[in-house]
Formats: C-alpha cells, sequence, structure tokens
C-alpha cells in the first residue's frame, strides 16, 4: 500500500463547507487503500488576521508570543477537520506539530525543521486512522512551540512525506497547479504540467507564493514527488519532480514578483578586507535574512554597500546595523522602502544569451494604464538561472505583464483561472 501527505492551504480550508470537501478528498483517498496523513493550514485568512490583532497592541510583539498566537489558527483546522473524518465515518486524530513530532530549531517566527519523529504518526496509520497534523508549526526540544515562517504549511507537507516516506505529497491549493507567473497578476498566465525542483525553488525562493521555498528544498533532498493541485477541481495540477532529459529547457520557465522589500545602505564604511564579513556575521547572527547584496566599486578608502530585505525585518535590522556602525567607527545608514524585486528564471538560461537584453527592454518599454513608458531599473542581481531587477514597487505588476510577454510565455488569452475566492 502506499503512503499519501495531502496538504490543504488556508482558502482551501475556509470555511465549514471547504473543510467537509477537503475532508471528502482524504477519505477518498483512504477508501481507495492508501494511508492517508493530511496537513492543514488555518482557516483563509487566520493568520493575518492574527498578526493585525497582535499589531493593535503592540507594535513590536515577542516572537515568543507571536508564534503562541499563530499556531492557535491551524490547531482549530486540524480539530475540524478530523471532526469532519469522524463524521464520514472515517476514524482520524488530529495532532499539533509537537504531538506529531516536529522538532525545530528555536528560532522563533522563522524555525527551521530539525527532526521528525514519526512514531506517534505510524502507531495511528497502522490502526487505519487517517492522521491530521497542524501545518507551519513545530516544538523546541525545551517544548516551546515555534512556526515556520509564512507559508510554512507547505514546508510541513514536505517534510512529513520525506519522514513517512511517502509515496507522493499532493498541494492542494486555490489555483490549479504552478504558472509561468503569478495568475492573480498576469491573466494569461500558463499552467505548468512539469517543473524541476531547481526551477520552482528558484521561482519560490523569488517570490512566487505558490509553493513555500523550505519545502521545495525538502523535495529536491529527498526526493519526494510533489503534486500542486485545485483543491475544489478534478484536475491534472503541476508535478514537481527532479530534472529529467524530457523537461523542457526553456530559457525563461516564469517570471516571479516579490513585494515589500527594503533597502539598506550603508554608506562610507572604511575600505579593507573583513568588513563585509563584519557586518555579514552580525546580521546572520542576529538570524536575518538578507535578500540580495549588492557592492560597486568604491575608493581606495571608502565603500558603500547595500542589500535588500524584507520589509517587515526593517525593525529588526536596524539595531545591528548601528551597532555594526559604532564598531566600525565610520559610515551611515540609508533605508529605502516600498521597493520590488521582478525575477525571470529559467534553467536553459545558462545555455543562452540574450536574456537579460530582453528583460531590459520589456522594462523599459513597458506602458501603463497612463500611457507613461519606461519603469526605471534601481538594481540588477543575475544568477546562472535568474535574471533580477529592484523596481519601485508600484512597477511590479506591470513588469511582470510586460516581461512575460517579452518572454513569450502566455496564452495570449486571459484564460479562466479557476481561482479559488479568499
Ligand atoms: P495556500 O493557502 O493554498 O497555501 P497560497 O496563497 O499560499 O495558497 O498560494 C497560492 C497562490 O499563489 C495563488 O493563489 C497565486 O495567486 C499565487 N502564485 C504566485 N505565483 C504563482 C505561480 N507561479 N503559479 C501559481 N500560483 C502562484
Ligand atoms: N497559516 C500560515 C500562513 O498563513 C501557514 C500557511 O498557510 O502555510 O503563513
Ligand atoms: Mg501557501
Amino acid at each position: 500500500v502506499s503512503l499519501i501527505v495531502q496538504k490543504f492551504g488556508g482558502s482551501s480550508v475556509a470555511d465549514a463547507d471547504r473543510i467537509r470537501r477537503c475532508a471528502q478528498r482524504a477519505y477518498d483517498a483512504r477508501r481507495a487503500g492508501h494511508g492517508v496523513v493530511v496537513v492543514v493550514s488555518a482557516m483563509g485568512k487566520t493568520t493575518d488576521k492574527l498578526i493585525e490583532l497582535a499589531g493593535e497592541i503592540s507594535p513590536t510583539p515577542p516572537k515568543r508570543e507571536m508564534d503562541q498566537l499563530m499556531a492557535a489558527g491551524e490547531q482549530v483546522s486540524i480539530a475540524l477537520t478530523a471532526i469532519a473524518l469522524e463524521t464520514l465515518g472515517q476514524e482520524a486524530i488530529s495532532l499539533t506539530g509537537a504531538q506529531a513530532g516536529i522538532l525545530t530549531e528555536p528560532a522563533h517566527t522563522r524555525a527551521r525543521i530539525k527532526t521528525i519523529d514519526t512514531a506517534t504518526m505510524r502507531r495511528h496509520l497502522e490502526r487505519g486512522r487517517i492522521v491530521v497534523v497542524a501545518g507551519f508549526q513545530g516544538v523546541t526540544h525545551d517544548g516551546q512551540i515555534t512556526t515556520l515562517g509564512r507559508g510554512g504549511s507547505d514546508t510541513t507537507a514536505v517534510a512529513l512525506a520525506a519522514a513517512l516516506k511517502a509515496d507522493e505529497c499532493e498541494i492542494y491549493t486555490d489555483v490549479d497547479g504552478v504558472y509561468t507567473a503569478d495568475p492573480r497578476i498576469v491573466p494569461d498566465a500558463r499552467k505548468i504540467d512539469r517543473i524541476s525542483y531547481e526551477a520552482i525553488l528558484e521561482l519560490a525562493s523569488l517570490g512566487a507564493k505558490v509553493m513555500a521555498s523550505r519545502s521545495i528544498m525538502f523535495g529536491a533532498k529527498f526526493n519526494v514527488p510533489i503534486h500542486v493541485r485545485h483543491s475544489m477541481l478534478p484536475d491534472t495540477g503541476t508535478m514537481i519532480l527532479a530534472e529529467t532529459k524530457d523537461m523542457e529547457q526553456e530559457q525563461v520557465t516564469g517570471v516571479a514578483l516579490k513585494t515589500n522589500l527594503g533597502r539598506v545602505t550603508l554608506i562610507d564604511l572604511p575600505a579593507g578586507a573583513g568588513v563585509q564579513a563584519r557586518i555579514f556575521a552580525a546580521i546572520a547572527e542576529a538570524g536575518l535574512l538578507v535578500d540580495d547584496i549588492i557592492q560597486s566599486a568604491s575608493s581606495p578608502e571608502m565603500t558603500t554597500i547595500s542589500f535588500t530585505v524584507d520589509h517587515a525585518d526593517l525593525v529588526d535590522i536596524r539595531p545591528v546595523l548601528d551597532r555594526i556602525l559604532s564598531d566600525l567607527g565610520q559610515g551611515s545608514v540609508r533605508v529605502d522602502v516600498g521597493l520590488c524585486k521582478v525575477s525571470a528564471v529559467g534553467v536553459g538560461m545558462r545555455t543562452h544569451t540574450g536574456v537579460a537584453s530582453r528583460m531590459f527592454k520589456a522594462l523599459a518599454e513597458a506602458a501603463n494604464a497612463a500611457g507613461a513608458r519606461g519603469i526605471n531599473i534601481q538594481n540588477i542581481t543575475t544568477s546562472e538561472i535568474k535574471i533580477s531587477c529592484i523596481l519601485a514597487k508600484e512597477d511590479g505588476e506591470l513588469a511582470m505583464r510586460a516581461m512575460h510577454q517579452a518572454f513569450g510565455l502566455g496564452t495570449g488569452v486571459a484564460s479562466e483561472k479557476l481561482i479559488l475566492s479568499r
């Protein structure tokens, strides 16, 4: 017999009726003879609302308490899903991350999974039960509840599939697969039938939130076949797999948009070996993630370095920077907000040229609704398989559509996306 992990995202469990329909999917798989582990997210926009509530009480709520708070969302969903399964006559048990044996690092709100003890889940599975696990959460070795970062239920699902050696991890969401761009932004985006871990990892890291990037890392490492599908429709979805020869080697597989970026610029730093190491070691020690780092030519005496970070991290990064600058005894900080990043991703870029110039041309010629032409590029970063531009946040969606068209990714017609309301 095979074992399947099914993950249902927030919009798929947004109300009682949808929970019932997800339970029915799980039940059908069980009836077909599979062992079934279900992972659920918090209902609808619950997590956003909880964060908002905390924000009404404090601008800087303690991260430990944020984890306690956010984890409550998923705890509601597991209980309701298990209840829905029981009403179908299917034995089920709900488990929090801790009860399911998901041990994480202590980094609150962005914890990584360290180990998964599958004994409890296995015991229930052996008795024929459907095990319903709370996504997005775990526990530290000393019993503190942690969360895995926004979108982290994907990570729970793929990590459980890896730990349980499941045959497949099904991700049920509000679109019917992975598209060449966010179909909410680019109306004629095309669904991709098969995509490699490498390509989707890059897209996800660059802002395509259809899958949490960390979940793809687990998938690639443990070779878990991931099947992204619509939770309310029968469809073929998208398979995420290791790259095979017959997979299309397009120059550009898709485009992605990362919003809510801020840019920190450190000006007039002392030049000389070791400055960068000191700066980024201090940032890493504080558990903060920087996005792209940009350093342009500097004089023999002075250096300027900038990097982009998630907007939400600016508050945490500020004190770290102030400390570094006082240690260095020189330099100042400038912070720009309201930025975004658009990227083109393609494994085939390795062997093709001209992708960058097409992207720059598309941005230069993009015209907004008011007829104004040309999007200003503030920074450019590239790797073997992607090109990214930092732009003003207002330009992001227009840039996406222009690039998508320039790379010939679209179908030409706005298709009915069948996007579930949120
Ligand atoms: P869930 O709650 O099921 O985890 P998410 O909202 O996290 O769902 O992710 C699904 C959403 O991801 C879609 O509704 C879509 O707007 C967005 N998205 C961004 N990029 C893509 C893409 N390339 N393909 C499909 N969906 C995308
Ligand atoms: N509920 C969590 C979030 O909104 C986790 C998830 O949906 O994957 O980020
Ligand atoms: Mg998600």
